[in-house]
Order: structure tokens, then C-alpha cells, then sequence
């Protein structure tokens, strides 16, 4: 689950943080750049606006001092006498300065002499009855500069707005001559402001040091901007402090200027009382801002929105890949069960349901008995198989609710919400019944049996690890208990189980030390009370070195498969044993306890061969005792191993007879030369009526399929006797000698005296 969160979590993030990067960085890089704009655009507007002043005051001059040489030429034609003569001359003036729409020669008193714009003869107007037109004419006549350049006034002549250049020519005492004027024209393309590469929405102009308005383009209505104080912010930035060279104008704030606000620059021309202004909208830095950056927000955004779909997409895939994952971490690949992993996540989630509803809850732990056998046997496919139809009938037990998973191999786990004791064992049983019949798997048949171990919450176990361990430990009792059973877990088996393990590892150790040892019982003929042969009966020396008795350890040795180390061993003692004892007592034979697993090992055989052949002992000498129960386990092999160790010359006895569950009926199937009747019967001899029968059957039994019957367990004179009576031929037993070390045995045996007291009598009156 972290896994999945992790990539597409980590790739959520990178998009994110690419986005809140990106913007960062694109807003300083915006605030950045809109101010070197700004920067930009003031200092273009600075450069504007100078080079305006320049260009009007070249353009003043140029016409201003041309037209001196001009009034000199007039004065020489005598224009205040004969005022149509210079027409040409006035006309020659205009046709050099393009800009110049009419030329005008005044007398000093404001009467006009000759007007281009009015035709020869025709009526001039006489400014001398307009006030304020001759008080400027006048005003400029006064003037001592080389020329005036006077504020617009409406040309009558021209019907127009306009704006005049005027030249005084005076005599050599100063006074006024005449006055000769050219009028520029305000309201008409071509003027000189047309001819400034400017931007599209900037304004320019010309603004007099009074205030008034000297020219600007464009202009809509020339009426409301001429002739009278500009009350625009340009000219209140300009008037605010006179005499000043050059500035700006800041229209209002520039981040979030509206169309009527305006920046621009200004200069003063040279030589006059005059500025040159250029201003723009305030939008303008906005504008070519966005024009400078467009290139740039646009390929961020194309590169985020790119990178946002495929980084959804990646993260889709990758949630759907990892969810896939997790789902496939949590399942068993063969069953399709959930795993191990699974189960203990339900597990915890069911002992807090459990505990929050005050319920019980059951843990069912299912263990295959055998299964191992059937891998082995038929092979891993089958196996598996056999698993997955396992698996189908375990859920069909269980009721609605319940969970299954499988923890490996050939355990399966089952919790049951809402379940007690009783209902565990009755679901248990139920899931017994349905492995009575034998499964299908592929072509086969096969017959397989459950142990199931069942452990409750809270009874057994308040946490997921001791509901496990408990229920395994169930489970193995239920094993113990001889397989497909259920078992309920019991405080004490833990125990047993606890020390069954360390039994087994320090036997593990034993045999790898060898640390046994082996005492011999003798066998005495009932009728001379001889010892004829003997049993040979291992014991455990621990590090303590404390004897421990095989009833101990022999079932654990079983159970672990150690018993056929543990068999070869006493097997291959017992050969050099005998080896050893040849020449003392040649005819001595001695039986050896062989187990059931040991008995159905494959190298059984091959063993004894071999080991009989190294140590060169008679096989003769060798009796093997099973019981009944392994001489019917596998009856086919096992018979079949028998009819190989007689055919070799060892001889075979049934040892604790009466104690399996075979018929006395068996018994002639079985290829045994010895039947050992099992020491429970023996005790029970003298006092108990119904024992004495069941000896006194298997004794005819032995007698009538000609096998010998050997009684264990005498412990008393009076058992002996009876069974002496009876016809029995050998006995064994405490009363006649207990399990001794070999030197002590071989001496019992080879004084070749009756080991019991009472013998001699009767078997003289027997004999
Ligand atoms: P078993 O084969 O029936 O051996 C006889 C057992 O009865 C021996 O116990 C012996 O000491 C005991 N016994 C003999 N006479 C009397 C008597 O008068 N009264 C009583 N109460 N007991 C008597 P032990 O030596 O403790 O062996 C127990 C069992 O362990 C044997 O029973 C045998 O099944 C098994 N065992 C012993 N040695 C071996 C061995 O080398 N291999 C295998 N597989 N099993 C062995
Ligand atoms: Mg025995
Ligand atoms: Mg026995």
C-alpha cells in the first residue's frame, strides 16, 4: 500500500511543485520584466520627447531665420509702397517650406499689406479691428528676437487654426519697419508633428511656457484645445515647476492603469519657452509587455499542461499497477486464497470486531496429514492439485462469513467471526466428514485426511501470534492423537509441545554422539529355565549422564523420522555385539525392536544386509520384532519386507501381541516365527479369568500355526508357573532377569544355568 501511494503520491507532488515553481518564478520574471518595460518605455518616451524639441526647434529656426534674408529682400522691393510686388518673393518663401500654408507682410500699426492667401485685389481683413489679435501682433512686433513664434490663433484668411513665424524688419534706429509672417496650419496632415515615428496611440505636441497649447496630434476638436490654457495632466506636470529642462509623466498607477491615464515625457526646446511632449496610454507597458512576453507564458503553459497529462497518466497507471500489486501481495498464487498476510490483517480486524461486540471469535488451523507422502509419491503436480481442491472443499465447510487462506504448503487457516466453542468443534467435525469420501484430483483418487487445531478468542489467545501458535499446537495434538481429528487447544499442550521440541533437538544431538547404549533382557526356555536368547533394549545416556528409557524418547524419534538413524545404530551395535559373542555363545540369538517407520524405510533391507555382512554375523542369530499394528499398516510391503528378512534367515516376532486392533485371523497371514504375548495379559494371568483365556487362545493359535510363543512381562513366580502350564515355551520377564549390560548378560548366559530358582523341579516332572 506505501509502495502504491508513493509513486503516484511523489508524482502529484512533482506536478504541484513544478506548477508553484513555475509560477513563482514566471511572477518574479513578470514583476521583473514589466519593469525594465517600464524602464524602457520611459526612457523611449525621454528620447521622443528630446528629439521632438529638437526637431520643432530646428523646424522654428529653420523657417525663423530664413525668413530674415527674406524681410531684407522685401525692404529692397520697397513692399510698405508697393505691397503686391513681392508676392513672388513671399510665394518662393512658401513653396521652400512646405509646411507654410500663407505668407502676410503687416505695417507696425497691424494693417495688413499682402496676404498670399488672398488673391491680388482682393479684400485683405484688417486686424486692426480684432482687439486681442492686434495686442499680440503688437506684442510681437515688440519682440527683439530674430522671430516669434506666436500661440495659435483661428486664421481668418485661411478659415483654420494656425499658428505663425514672425519676422520684424526695423530701420537702423530699431523701431519697426513691417512685420512678414508665415502660417503653419494646425488642422491638417502634413504639419511638421505628422512626420515623428511615433507609436499608433501616443499623443505629441508642443506646449507653450504660458500653458497654451502650441500644437498636438491628434487632435479631435481643435477648437477645445486651442487658443486657451491646457488643462490636460500633461501640462500641469510641465507647469508644476517652470524652467525645468525635462521630466516624466507617471498617469496615476501603472500597474492597473485605465485608458485615460497616460505616461509620457517631455523637453524643453533650446531657445524657446517651450516643450516637446510624447505621452502613451497607461496600458501601453502593459501591452507591449505582454506582446515582449507572450512567447514565454505560452510555452509554459503548453509545457505544464503537457506535463500535467502525462503525469496524470503515469499516476493512473502507476495506482493501478501498484493496486494490482497489492492485491497480488495479499493472495496464494496456486489457490487464489488470500496468503498469510491477508489472514493476519483479517485476523486483527476480527479480534477487534470481537472485542468491541464482546464476541468470541474461532481460529481453525488445517494441516494436511500426509501430504508430503502424496508430493513424493505423485509428484509436485499433483500436489498442487490436490491443494487446490483441498482448498475447495475446506470453503465449502465453513459458513457464510468465514475466511480461508492458505499460510503454505499444505496449512490452511480459517477464522470464523462470532463463533464459540462449540460451534468451532461442530464445523470442525463437519469439515472431517467431507474429506470421509476420497477427492478427485486429475486422474486420480486420492484418499486425504485433515488435523484441524482450533483456538477461541479470547479464551486462547488475546492476540493474532498466540491464536496462531495455538492453534498450530492444537493441531499438532490432533496429530498426535492419530491423525484426521480436530483438537481444541489446551493450556497444557503447549507445554508438551514446548518440550517435544527440545527432546528432539537434543536426541538430534544424541544420535549424532552416538550416545546409547544397549542392555540385553534374557529369554529363558520355560521348561529348563535356560536362557536361550534375549532382547536387546536401547537406553538414552544424556550429557548428565542420566539413563533415559526408550518409552521416552522412542515416540519422539518416531514422529521426527530420527528413529531410522537411531535403528541403524542399534541395528549395527547389535550385529558387532553378536559378532563379538560368536565364540562364547554361538547359538545365542537376540531379537531387536524395529518401529513402524524404520520397518517401512526402503533401505531397511539394504541396511541389515549390509551391516550383517560388515560386522559377519549370522542372520540366524537375529530375531526383529514388530508390532501387529506395523505388520498391518502397509500389509502389501510389509509382508513383502517379512518374506525378504526370512528368506535372508532372520527370524520374525510380533511383539506386544493382543494389544493392536487385528483379529486373532490375521495372525496366519502374518510370516512371523515368534509371537510375543504382550506383558497386560501376563499380569493379568493368576487373578483374572478373562486374561487367562486370552492367553490360553493365542497360545493354541501359535501351537496350531506352529509359531513360538514367547511370554513378556513375568514378574512373579506364580505367572511363571501358569504360563509354564499352560504351554508356553519361552518367558521373559523381571522375575526371571531384567535387562542387563552385555558382559553381565553374556555371563548369565554362558553359566549356562537356570536362571530361575523353582525350574528344575518341574521340569523334571514336565519332562
Ligand atoms: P518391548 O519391545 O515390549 O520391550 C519390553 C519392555 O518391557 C522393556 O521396556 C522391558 O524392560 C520391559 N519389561 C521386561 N520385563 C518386564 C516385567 O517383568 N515387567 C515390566 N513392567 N516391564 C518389563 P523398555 O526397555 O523400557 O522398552 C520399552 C519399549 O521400547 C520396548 O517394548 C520397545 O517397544 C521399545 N524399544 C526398546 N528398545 C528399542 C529399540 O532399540 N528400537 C525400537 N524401535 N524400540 C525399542
Ligand atoms: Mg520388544
Ligand atoms: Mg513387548
Amino acid at each position: 500500500m506505501e509502495f502504491q501511494n508513493s509513486f503516484a503520491g511523489l508524482l502529484r507532488k512533482a506536478v504541484v511543485s513544478v506548477l508553484i515553481a513555475g509560477t513563482l518564478v514566471l511572477v518574479a520574471y513578470g514583476g521583473y520584466s514589466r519593469q525594465r518595460e517600464e524602464l524602457e518605455v520611459r526612457e523611449n518616451l525621454g528620447i521622443l520627447s528630446s528629439f521632438l524639441a529638437s526637431a520643432s526647434q530646428s523646424f522654428f529656426d529653420n523657417i525663423g531665420n530664413g525668413m530674415g534674408p527674406l524681410g531684407r529682400l522685401l525692404e529692397q522691393r520697397d513692399v510698405l509702397h508697393h505691397p503686391e510686388r513681392v508676392r513672388p518673393h513671399l510665394l518662393e518663401f512658401r513653396e521652400r517650406y512646405p509646411e507654410v500654408t500663407a505668407m502676410a507682410v503687416f505695417e507696425p500699426d497691424g494693417r495688413m499689406l499682402v496676404n498670399t492667401a488672398v488673391k491680388t485685389g482682393g479684400a485683405l481683413p484688417d486686424f486692426r479691428k480684432d482687439p486681442p489679435y492686434l495686442s499680440q501682433l503688437l506684442r510681437d512686433m515688440a519682440n527683439p528676437g530674430a522671430y516669434v513664434v506666436s500661440p495659435p490663433e483661428f486664421g481668418k484668411a485661411i478659415q483654420r487654426w494656425r499658428f505663425t513665424i514672425r519676422h520684424v524688419v526695423r530701420d537702423r534706429q530699431g523701431h519697426p519697419l513691417f512685420l512678414v509672417q508665415a502660417a503653419i496650419p494646425l488642422e491638417r496632415d502634413g504639419t511638421f508633428l505628422h512626420r515623428l515615428p511615433v507609436p499608433a496611440s501616443s499623443h505629441i505636441g508642443l506646449l507653450r511656457g504660458d500653458g497654451h497649447e502650441q500644437a498636438r496630434w491628434p487632435v479631435a476638436d481643435a477648437n477645445a484645445v486651442y487658443g486657451r490654457a491646457a488643462g490636460n495632466p500633461m501640462a500641469r506636470t510641465i507647469r508644476a515647476k517652470p524652467g525645468q529642462e525635462s521630466g516624466f509623466l507617471d498617469g496615476g498607477a501603472m500597474w492597473f492603469s485605465n485608458a485615460d491615464d497616460r505616461i509620457g515625457a517631455f523637453t524643453r526646446l533650446a531657445g524657446l519657452d517651450m516643450y516637446a511632449y510624447v505621452s502613451v496610454p497607461g496600458d501601453y507597458v502593459w501591452q507591449r509587455w505582454w506582446r515582449q512576453n507572450t512567447p514565454v507564458y505560452s510555452a509554459f503553459a503548453i509545457f505544464f499542461g503537457i506535463f500535467s497529462v502525462i503525469a496524470f497518466w503515469v499516476g493512473r497507471r502507476e495506482r493501478s499497477h501498484s493496486l494490482e500489486l497489492v492485491s497480488q501481495a495479499r493472495r496464494d498464487s496456486l489457490t487464489g486464497l488470500p496468503n498469510r498476510l491477508a489472514a493476519e490483517e483479517t485476523l486483527a480486524w476480527c479480534i477487534r470486531m470481537a472485542r468491541a461486540m464482546r464476541q468470541r471469535c474461532a481460529v481453525l488451523f488445517v494441516d494436511i496429514d500426509r501430504f508430503k507422502d502424496v508430493n513424493d509419491s505423485y509428484g509436485h503436480d499433483v500436489g498442487d492439485l490436490l491443494l487446490k481442491e483441498v482448498a475447495k472443499v475446506i470453503q465449502g465447510g465453513l459458513r457464510e462469513g468465514s475466511f480461508l487462506s492458505r499460510l503454505g504448503g499444505d496449512e490452511f487457516l480459517a477464522i470464523l467471526p462470532a463463533c464459540d466453542q462449540d460451534t468451532a468443534a461442530l464445523i470442525s467435525q463437519r469439515l472431517l466428514d467431507l474429506f470421509q469420501g476420497s477427492l478427485h484430483v486429475g486422474e486420480r483418487q486420492l484418499a486425504v485426511t485433515p488435523s484441524i487445531g482450533v483456538a477461541i478468542f479470547p479464551e486462547h489467545g488475546e492476540d493474532i501470534g498466540t491464536l496462531l501458535k495455538h492453534a498450530d499446537t492444537a493441531m499438532y495434538e490432533a496429530k498426535r492423537q492419530g491423525r484426521n481429528a480436530f483438537s481444541l487447544y489446551m493450556d497444557q499442550l503447549g507445554e508438551r509441545v514446548r518440550h517435544r521440541v527440545h527432546m528432539e533437538q537434543e536426541l538430534r544431538e544424541a544420535i549424532k554422539q552416538g550416545s546409547f547404549i544397549l542392555d540385553y533382557q534374557p529369554v529363558v526356555d520355560m521348561g529348563t529355565g535356560k536362557p536361550v536368547g534375549g532382547e536387546a533394549l536401547v537406553r538414552w545416556v544424556d550429557r548428565d549422564g542420566r539413563v533415559i528409557p526408550p518409552s521416552e524418547f522412542i515416540d519422539i524419534a518416531e514422529d521426527s523420522g530420527l528413529i531410522c538413524q537411531l535403528g541403524e545404530w542399534v541395528l549395527r551395535s547389535l550385529c558387532a555385539q553378536l559378532a563379538d559373542w560368536k565364540k562364547a555363545a554361538p547359538d545365542l540369538w537376540i531379537a531387536m525392536n524395529v518401529s513402524p517407520r524404520q520397518f517401512q524405510d526402503r533401505k531397511f533391507i539394504a541396511n541389515i544386509e549390509d551391516i550383517l555382512r560388515e560386522t559377519g554375523t549370522d542372520a540366524s542369530r537375529l530375531v526383529v520384532e514388530i508390532t501387529e499394528t506395523t505388520a498391518m499398516e502397509n500389509p502389501e510391503m510389509s509382508l513383502a519386507t517379512m518374506e525378504r528378512l526370512r528368506a535372508m534367515g532372520i527370524r520374525i516376532a510380533i511383539d506386544d501381541f493382543g494389544t493392536g486392533y487385528s483379529s486373532l485371523s490375521y495372525l496366519k497371514r502374518i510370516p512371523s516365527d515368534k509371537i510375543k504375548i504382550d506383558k497386560s495379559f501376563v499380569s493379568g494371568i493368576d487373578i483374572n479369568a478373562h486374561d487367562t483365556g486370552i492367553v490360553q487362545t493365542i497360545l493354541a493359535m501359535t501351537a496350531m500355526l506352529q509359531k513360538a510363543a514367547v511370554a513378556e512381562g513375568i514378574e512373579t513366580e506364580a505367572q511363571f508357573n501358569a504360563l509354564r502350564e499352560l504351554g508356553c515355551e519361552y518367558g521373559q520377564g523381571y522375575w526371571i532377569g531384567r535387562p542387563v549390560p552385555p558382559d553381565r548378560f553374556l555371563s548369565l548366559v554362558t553359566r549356562n544355568e537356570p536362571l530361575v530358582a523353582c525350574v528344575p523341579a518341574r521340569s523334571s516332572a514336565v519332562g
